[in-house]
């Protein structure tokens, strides 16, 4: 079994409600995993199992090599080797920031205790607050103290869950960068939960998209958002446009353009899901281009979101660099992408 963390078959009920079921999965040292899904889908409950909070009632899960919990058995979560950071911060607001982060660490001796709390306190850019009070930070500078705290007892696991949603944007970008260098720098194997595609993304080595209770998928983040393996996963990352076909001679014609598969047989029916970005805006060349009315455009930054109906009807969305806001035209050609088309058979 290698070092990291390792959840084997992992279910759980709360009375008859089955919130996980059968989810295996890995975190290699120095690895970052996102568990990423909607609210309810699970994440948390597969953290606090993790972390020990919750007795594990079926499968088995291993830390460095150690069985910490099997159904009926498990390691108390102080002995686990695990820091945990929860989206409220949690610090005891009366005692200092040098106590808050030592607050754990009572077994050390005060000497070893000092050294520890200075050397995490620099690992997260703050080693001038130490004898600050939670009241006198900002958010983000009390999330993290909220770091340093589970950094300090030098953790094999690292367990964060929805550890930003609380700061606005700046600070988020911030602290999600000095999170990520910690992490890596300190060779810890880290999960996060997090409900946000984008931030899952940024930070994840690997993402674990989970809905109701179970994995729809594990990889990188291009594996997920370039070859997702089902519509849940294909529309997580964001709105997609959808049409319903058929196949007929390995050709699935679309109100956006036809493809070709050699993977499903003839009469298939089947759902194809494209990308906003997947779907090409320009001038008509000839006669036989796709056209659509452009109904509004949405600035969203270095990208518009270009809201059309096509002429043969139905509304589609296109994402487009940012120089077609120039473009100004009632009128645009389509063409379709086939990397951002995604085909799953019709359910
Ligand atoms: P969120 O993003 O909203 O926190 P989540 O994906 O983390 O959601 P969980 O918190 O793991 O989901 O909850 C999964 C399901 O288990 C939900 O239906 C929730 O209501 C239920 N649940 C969680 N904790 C308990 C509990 N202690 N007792 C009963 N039901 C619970």
């Amino acid at each position: 079994m290698p070092d990291g963390l390792r959840m084997s078959n992992v279910s759980h009920e709360f009375g008859s409600n089955r919130v996980l079921n059968d989810i295996s999965f890995d975190v290699a040292p120095g690895e970052i995993v996102c568990l990423l899904g909607p609210s309810g889908c699970g994440k948390t409950t597969a953290l606090r199992l993790a972390a020990g909070l919750e007795k594990l009632q079926f499968g088995q899960i291993a830390i460095d090599d150690q069985i910490v919990a099997h159904p009926g058995d498990y390691v108390e979560p102080e002995k686990r080797g695990v820091g945990m950071v929860f989206q409220d911060y949690a610090l005891f607001p009366h005692l200092t920031v040098a106590k808050n982060i030592g607050f754990g660490l009572k077994h050390f001796s005060d000497a070893l205790r000092r050294e520890a709390v200075e050397r995490a306190l620099t690992q997260v850019g703050m080693s001038e607050y130490l004898d600050a009070y939670p009241h006198e930070l900002s958010g983000g500078q009390q999330q993290r103290i909220a770091l340093a705290r589970a950094l300090a007892p030098t953790p094999q696991i690292m367990l964060l869950d929805e550890p930003f949603s609380g700061l606005d944007v700046a600070r988020r970008a911030d602290l999600r960068d000095t999170t990520l260098h910690v992490l890596k720098n300190a060779g810890i194997a880290t999960i996060m939960v997090t409900h946000d595609p984008q931030e899952a993304m940024y930070m994840g080595d690997r993402i674990i998209v989970m809905n109701e209770g179970q994995v729809m998928q594990d990889g990188t983040p291009e594996s997920l958002y370039f070859q997702p393996e089902n519509r849940f996963v294909a529309s997580f990352f964001g709105e997609v446009n959808q049409f319903a076909s058929t196949v007929r001679n390995g050709i699935i014609e679309t109100p956006v353009g036809q493809i070709t598969t050699d993977e499903f047989a003839d009469g298939t029916e089947v759902d194809v899901l494209v990308r906003p970005e997947g779907l090409h805006v320009g001038d008509s060349v000839n006669g036989h281009d796709i056209m659509a009315n452009v109904d509004a455009v949405r600035a969203l930054g270095e990208v518009n979101l270009m809201h059309l109906t096509l002429e043969k009807g139905g509304h589609i969305h296109a994402r487009v660099p940012r120089r077609f806001s120039t473009l100004n035209q009632n009128s645009v050609a389509i063409t379709l992408d086939p990397e951002m088309t995604f085909v799953f058979p019709m359910s």
